[in-house]
């Protein structure tokens, strides 16, 4: 079997919430086995400061995902960093935020998959447990869906298609055993449409949305002076949100998921079918490679 893992030790880092503008700063900190991740509002006292990312905590999925407790106390944009302890092998953490919304970084997972780096990564002295699909769970209509299917291993594709030149279609393959969530993925930002940032703005949005933390398409230009970090890096990002979305399943997921289309509402409605059926999901016990290639020895 393979244990699970936490970080070595606690790392920080500032920066501004993407939607709120505020100053925050975030924490990653060890949490004992079995803990998950657990989101904490460090200005907020006793059992309202705690709320664990998981779906049925979902609370808003319009531009984010974003987590409440029963005493009202949320957290806003978890999903980079969602993304970045998923796509580490991070089983269980507190994620402590000084206000209602992570830091936006540079737009990516990448600062939290640095930080996760620094703070080294520790294994524990539990089996470490995983989601296996058992049944085709799909959600949405023709145009715009969501879908896990069963699969030896996890794997992930997302196609786009936005009314835009240069968003008019992508598709992207993840499959950890041939590619790198760290050069991959993790690298991606978050992307907006030029024409769509005055009607954030007017909504009382992406207050502290920039260049520096956002790539912005108008027409078939990115405005972005340094351009992209990948020549589909929308899509890579779209895939780096549904990596991050599927980890409030509680465990890794081993199991196929395609986004056509998908966004956070989405994804949180196809984790709440999947787990609205006890006979679509099995919770299994992970089994370490090391293991099956024993296993094939024995066999010869
Ligand atoms: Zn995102």
């Amino acid at each position: 079997m393979s244990f699970q893992k936490t970080i070595a030790k606690g790392v920080e880092r500032n920066g501004v919430g993407l939607h709120s503008g505020v100053d925050v700063r975030l924490a990653l900190r060890p949490a004992p086995a079995n803990t998950g991740v657990v989101f904490r509002r460090t200005d907020l006292e006793g059992d309202a400061a705690a709320i664990p990312a998981r779906f049925d905590h979902v609370a808003d999925t319009r531009l984010c995902t974003a987590i409440a407790n029963a005493h009202g106390a949320s957290v806003a944009t978890i999903e980079h960093v969602m993304s970045a302890l998923s796509g580490m092998e991070v089983d269980n953490c507190f994620v402590d935020v000084s206000g209602p919304e992570t830091p936006v970084m540079d737009g990516s997972a990448a600062p939290f998959v640095e930080m996760i780096r620094e703070a080294g990564i520790k294994q524990q002295d539990m089996p470490r447990r995983v989601i296996r699909i058992l049944r085709e769970v799909r959600v949405g209509d023709d145009r715009s869906w969501a879908r896990l299917s069963p699969a030896d291993e996890f794997r992930l594709s997302f196609n786009i298609a936005f009314d835009n030149a240069l968003l008019a279609a992508q598709s992207t393959q993840f499959h950890p055993g041939f590619h790198s969530f760290e050069q991959d993925v993790a690298r991606a930002r978050t992307f907006c449409l030029y024409e769509e940032i005055e009607g954030m703005w007017a909504a009382g949005l992406a207050k502290g949305g920039s260049l520096d933390n956002a790539v912005v398409v108008q027409g078939d230009k990115v405005l972005n002076p340094e351009g992209l970090r990948y020549e589909d890096e929308s899509v890579r990002h779209k895939a780096l949100d549904a990596i991050g979305d599927l980890y409030t399943a509680g465990h890794r997921i081993v199991g196929a998921y395609h986004g056509e289309r998908a966004g956070h509402g989405l994804n949180n409605r196809l984790l709440k079918a999947l787990f609205a059926d006890r006979a679509n999901y099995a919770i299994e016990q992970e089994t370490a490679d090391w293991e099956e290639l024993r296993l094939v020895d024995a066999a010869d």
